[in-house]
C-alpha cells in the first residue's frame, strides 16, 4: 500500500464547468440573432403579389437578399426573404405599396458577437489550456501548492481518519511498535514528560529491509497521533530545479512549527540524505538539500513538540552527521518478522478475507521463513486469487500452500513441454536433495517435492521446513545444508554419469553459504575469528566486498573449495549407500509429479538408514 492520501484538487470537471458556461453565454447572445433570422424564403413572385395585396409592411433589401415583413391570412406577421432581383421598378411598387424600406449596408454581424467570438472566446480557451498545464506541471513539481508557487513543500497532512492505519494493522513488530507508541504519547501528554526533565528524541530512524511495514508503521502512527501528521517521500524533494529541494526542506519546517505538536515523516531518506564526501558522484542539489535538513533539525526546538520520523533500508549510505544525537538520535529496527509475528501478520490480512474456518496458520508461517510483512500479504492475496479461480466462495488451506510458492518461486508453468528423459534427470535431481536432507540429522524435515515448472525458471524444487525457528546455526548445520545442494548433482552424477545445468541455483548457493562460513562467521580453522568481508547493504540483499589482502583472498578461496567439495563428496556417499531407494522414490516422484512432507517421511521410515551419517 502506498500513500493514500492525495491533496484535494479541482477535478477536470470543473474546466468542463467553465467551458458550458461560456457556450451557454455565446448561445444567449446568438439566440436572438438566430430566431429573427428563422424565416420563410418565398420566391419573388410571391414576394411580388404579396406587395399587391398590401400584406407587406417592412422591407429591407441587402446584398442579395430582399427581406420583409408581411402578415398573412391569419393575421400574423411573419418574416420572409427572397432573392434580390435586377427589378428597376421595384422601388416603385414599394412606395406605390406604402411600405417602409431601406437598404442595409453589408457589415459584420454585431460588434458584440464577433468581439466574442474573435477574441474572447480563443483568450478564454487559450487561459484554460494554460491553467491545466500549469496544474499538470505543478503536479509533478510538488502536487496540490498552488500553481506558481515553485518550491513549496508538497508534503500532505493526514489526519487520524485518512490514513485509516492503526497499530493494531501492524503485525509483529512490538518493538517497533512500542518505541513508536512512546513518541505518539509524548505528543498527547507532554507534560507527563517535562515533569520528570525527559527529553523526547528529535527524530527516529526507522530502518529495516523492504517490505516489513516501515510505510505502514509511519501509517499508523499517524492513524494514531491526534497531531497533525506530515508526510513526504525524500525522492520529492530532489526535483529538476536547483535549490528547489532545500527551499522545500525549509518550508516543510516551517508549515511544521506552525502546526506543532505535530510529525513529520520523511520515507526514504537516502534519496537526500546519503553521505557528502563521495567525490565522483558528488550532486550539488542533494547536498544543499541535506545540509538544509541538517540545520533545521538543529534550528527547531524540540520541546515544541515536533518528531521526526524517517524510514529507510540503507541506513549505512546515511550521512553520518544526519545519525547523531540530536537529529536522528533513535534508531528503531523493522527486521523481517519471526514465525510468531508471521503468523500475525497472516492473521492480519485474512481478517479481509474468506477463509475456511480449519487455516493452519502456523504451518503456513513456519514455510515461510525469511519473507517481509508485504510478501505475506501478497500470499494472502494469491490465495484469495486461486480460490476465485476455482470458483469457491473461501480461501482453504491448500491455496495458501500453493500460493506460498507462487510468491517464492512463481506460477506454475503448464504449458511448458520437458521430454521424458529431461522429466527423469529433474526427478532424480530433486529426490537426491530429500534423500540427503532426510539422512542428515540437524537438517530441516522435507515439506515438499515437485517437478512442476515455475516461471521463476526452477524446473522443480525440495522444499524444506523446519519444525520451529532458529536463531543460530551450528557449523555441522550450515555444513549439512551444503550438502544438500550439492545433493542434486550428485544423484544426476550417480545414475547418469553426467552433468546439467541444471544444479547452477545449487552452487550459488552453495558458494554462498561457504563463503560466508569463511569469511564471516568464523568457522574455518585456518583464519579462526578474523572478518575478510563486510557486508555492505545489510537490508537490500547483503552483497559482500572483501576486507583482505589477495593472498588471503586466494586462500578463502581454496578454503571455500575444499568446504564445497567436502560437502558434495558427502552427499554422492549418502546417494551411493542409497542407489536402491533413491531408485524407487526417483521414480515414484516421476509418476506423481509432487510429493508431499508425509509421503516422503513415510517411505523413508520403511527404510531406516543404513550407514549413520
Ligand atoms: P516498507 O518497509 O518497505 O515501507 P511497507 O510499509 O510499504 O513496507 O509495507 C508494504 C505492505 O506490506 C503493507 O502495506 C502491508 O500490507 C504489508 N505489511 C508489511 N509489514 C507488515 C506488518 N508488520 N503487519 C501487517 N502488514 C504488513
Ligand atoms: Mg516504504
Ligand atoms: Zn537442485
Amino acid at each position: 500500500m502506498k500513500k493514500d492520501v492525495t491533496p484535494p484538487k479541482k477535478p477536470l470537471i470543473f474546466y468542463y464547468i467553465i467551458v458550458l458556461v461560456v457556450l451557454l453565454l455565446i448561445n444567449s447572445m446568438l439566440v436572438p440573432y438566430i430566431s429573427k433570422v428563422s424565416i420563410k424564403e418565398v420566391n419573388y413572385n410571391d414576394f411580388l403579389d404579396m406587395l399587391e395585396s398590401g400584406a407587406v409592411q417592412e422591407v429591407q433589401i441587402n446584398e442579395n437578399t430582399i427581406a420583409f415583413s408581411a402578415m398573412d391570412e391569419d393575421g400574423l406577421i411573419g418574416i420572409y426573404t427572397t432573392g434580390l432581383m435586377n427589378d428597376s421598378s421595384l422601388v416603385d411598387r414599394l412606395r406605390s405599396a406604402n411600405v417602409t424600406f431601406g437598404q442595409v449596408v453589408p457589415e459584420e454581424a454585431s460588434p458584440v458577437l464577433s468581439f466574442l467570438l474573435g477574441w474572447l472566446l480563443p483568450l478564454v480557451v487559450f487561459i484554460g489550456i494554460g491553467q491545466l498545464m500549469m496544474r499538470k506541471l505543478t503536479n509533478k513539481l510538488g502536487g496540490g501548492a498552488g500553481a506558481m508557487s515553485f518550491g513549496k513543500s508538497n508534503a500532505k497532512v493526514y489526519v487520524a481518519a485518512q490514513t485509516g492505519k492503526t497499530f493494531a494493522d501492524v503485525a509483529g513488530e512490538d518493538e517497533a511498535k512500542a518505541a513508536l507508541k512512546e513518541i505518539v504519547d509524548f505528543l498527547h501528554d507532554p507534560d507527563k514528560y517535562k515533569e520528570i526533565g525527559a527529553k523526547l528524541p528529535k527524530g527516529a530512524l526507522l530502518v529495516g529491509p523492504p517490505g516489513t511495514g516501515k510505510t505502514l508503521l509511519a501509517q499508523a502512527v499517524a492513524g494514531e497521533a491526534k497531531v497533525p501528521f506530515f508526510s513526504i517521500s525524500g525522492s520529492e524533494f530532489v526535483e529538476m530545479f536547483v535549490g528547489m529541494g532545500a527551499s522545500r526542506v525549509r518550508d516543510l519546517f516551517k508549515q511544521a512549527q506552525e502546526k506543532a505538536p505535530c510529525i513529520v515523516f520523511i520515507d526514504e531518506i537516502d534519496a537526500i540524505g546519503k553521505k557528502r564526501d563521495n567525490g565522483m558522484s558528488s550532486n550539488d542539489e542533494r547536498e544543499q538539500t541535506l545540509n538544509q535538513l541538517l540545520t533545521e533539525m538543529d534550528g527547531f526546538d524540540g520541546s515544541k513538540g515536533v518528531v521526526i520520523l524517517a524510514a529507510t533500508n540503507r541506513p549505512e549510505s546515511l550521512d553520518q552527521a544526519l545519525l547523531r544525537p540530536g537529529r536522528f538520535d533513535r534508531r528503531v529496527p523493522v527486521e523481517l518478522p519471526d514465525v510468531v509475528g508471521r503468523e500475525a501478520i497472516l492473521r492480519v490480512h485474512a481478517k479481509d478475507v474468506k477463509m475456511a474456518p480449519d487455516i493452519n496458520y502456523h504451518a503456513i508461517a513456519l514455510a515461510t521463513s525469511g519473507t517481509s510483512g508485504a510478501e505475506l500479504a501478497n500470499i494472502i492475496n494469491e490465495a484469495a486469487l486461486m480460490a476465485v479461480k476455482e470458483n469457491r466462495k473461501q480461501v482453504e488451506q491448500r491455496d495458501l500452500e500453493e500460493a506460498i510458492e507462487t510468491v517464492l518461486a512463481g506460477y506454475q508453468r503448464k504449458g511448458a513441454v520437458i521430454s521424458d528423459q529431461e522429466k527423469k534427470i529433474i526427478s532424480y535431481h530433486e529426490i537426491g536433495h530429500a534423500l540427503v536432507a532426510a539422512r542428515q540429522k540437524s537438517s530441516a524435515p522435507v515439506h515438499k517435492i515437485t517437478i512442476i515448472p515455475r516461471t521463476s525458471g526452477a524446473l522443480g524444487y525440495t522444499m524444506q521446513v523446519d519444525e520451529d525457528e532458529h536463531y543460530l546455526m551450528t557449523r555441522e548445520e550450515l555444513f549439512n545444508k551444503i550438502t544438500t545442494l550439492t545433493a542434486g548433482r550428485a544423484a544426476e552424477e550417480l545414475v547418469f554419469g553426467l552433468v546439467t545445468s541444471g544444479a547452477s541455483n545449487d552452487i550459488e548457493k552453495a558458494t554462498q553459504l561457504a563463503r560466508t562460513m569463511v569469511t564471516r562467521l568464523g568457522m574455518c580453522e585456518a583464519f579462526d575469528m578474523t572478518a575478510l568481508e563486510v557486508v555492505n547493504n545489510a537490508y537490500l540483499g547483503g552483497d559482500t566486498s572483501l576486507a583482505c589482502s589477495a593472498e588471503t583472498a586466494a586462500r578463502v578461496d581454496t578454503e571455500v573449495m575444499n568446504i564445497i567439495r567436502e560437502a558434495h563428496k558427502r552427499a554422492a556417499d549418502i546417494l551411493k549407500a542409497d542407489e536402491l531407494l533413491l531408485h524407487r522414490l526417483a521414480a515414484f516422484l516421476l509418476e506423481k509429479e509432487t510429493i508431499t512432507g508425509e509421503e516422503f517421511t513415510a517411505i523413508m521410515e520403511q527404510n531406516p538408514p543404513r550407514i549413520e551419517a
